[in-house]
């Protein structure tokens, strides 16, 4: 692809980004916990039991992008600050989401990892300011946007100075209305052909669905992916945002126990399979 320069797969072999003893590249590494920060006790619980279960980071928003303008958007810095109560207490690295380019600085002093939803995938002045973070960047594909768009707004990262991207595929706009975006699975291995930086999925706002999420997540492991980001919450049925696709504890806990020896047993394969040798180059 013309233009991408610093992403492309000929730069680099492959790029791991550490997140506090994290490895994002080498292994698979899951990022659990609830769509937005709610409360004290909503974010603790929720993160004491993903944590238990095997969880590598700990997701949550302070600033929510909503489809509307009257639904909750996110507490703001008391929400940064229930997340940094959360790290203190589990030791599990934080994920959360910036939206305005005049709060990156002040949110990097909170966040190990800062996310770009797929509505601002292609917010220049964000990404200008996500590239002078410090900070690791989740880069988010827009939902209605293709691959090469979606490495350009990677460049743009890389371009400002910052090498550590994590591309996440988080579903995309198609005529299907039974899932609520269509997890594009092949995406993995492309990205895997064209560049070297990692890429995870999120099965939960690419279904929508809690039935489909440990299918997803398993077939994503076998394609290739360098881990998931999740949503979990300690009582969905009282989340303030997407309640509907959160899975419950005890739901992550068992699929935790089936997707670990999975992902160990494709470490293992020969390296003549693609995904394996997609990942290890
Ligand atoms: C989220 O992670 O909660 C979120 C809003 O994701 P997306 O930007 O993929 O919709
Ligand atoms: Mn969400």
């Amino acid at each position: 692809m013309k233009n991408l320069k610093l992403v492309a797969r000929e730069t680099k072999a492959r790029t791991v980004v550490k997140v506090s003893g994290v490895e994002i590249g080498r292994d698979f590494v899951v990022i659990a916990g609830p769509c937005s920060v709610e409360s004290e006790t909503q974010l603790l619980e929720t993160a004491r039991a993903v944590k238990a279960a095997g969880a590598d980071m700990l997701r949550g928003g302070a600033f929510k992008p909503r489809t509307s303008p009257y639904a909750f958007q996110g507490l703001g810095i008391q929400g940064l600050k229930i997340l940094e109560k959360a790290r203190q207490e589990t030791g599990l690295p934080i994920v959360t989401e910036v939206v305005d380019p005049r709060d990156v600085s002040w949110v990097a002093e909170f966040a190990d990892v800062l996310q770009i939803g797929t509505r601002n995938m292609q917010n220049y002045s964000l990404l200008k300011e996500v590239g002078k973070s410090g900070r690791p960047v989740l880069l988010k594909r827009g939902m209605y946007s293709t691959l090469e768009e979606w490495l350009n707004c990677a460049e743009y990262i890389l371009s400002e100075g910052n090498p550590d991207v994590i591309l996440c595929e988080r579903g995309i706009r198609t005529f299907e209305t039974y899932t609520r975006n269509t997890l594009d699975l092949s995406a993995v291995p492309a990205i895997k052909e064209l560049s070297h930086l990692p890429i995870i999925i999120d099965p939960t706002h690419s279904t929508g669905r809690i039935s489909l999420i440990d299918s997803m997540s398993m077939a994503a492991a076998a394609a290739g992916a360098d881990g998931m980001i999740v949503e979990v919450h300690h009582k969905p049925e009282q989340a303030l945002c997407d309640a509907d696709q959160a899975l419950t504890p005890d739901i992550f806990a068992t699929m935790m126990r089936r997707l670990r020896p999975l992902a160990s047993f494709l470490e293992n394969l020969p390296s003549e399979s693609t995904a394996k040798t997609n990942r290890i180059k």
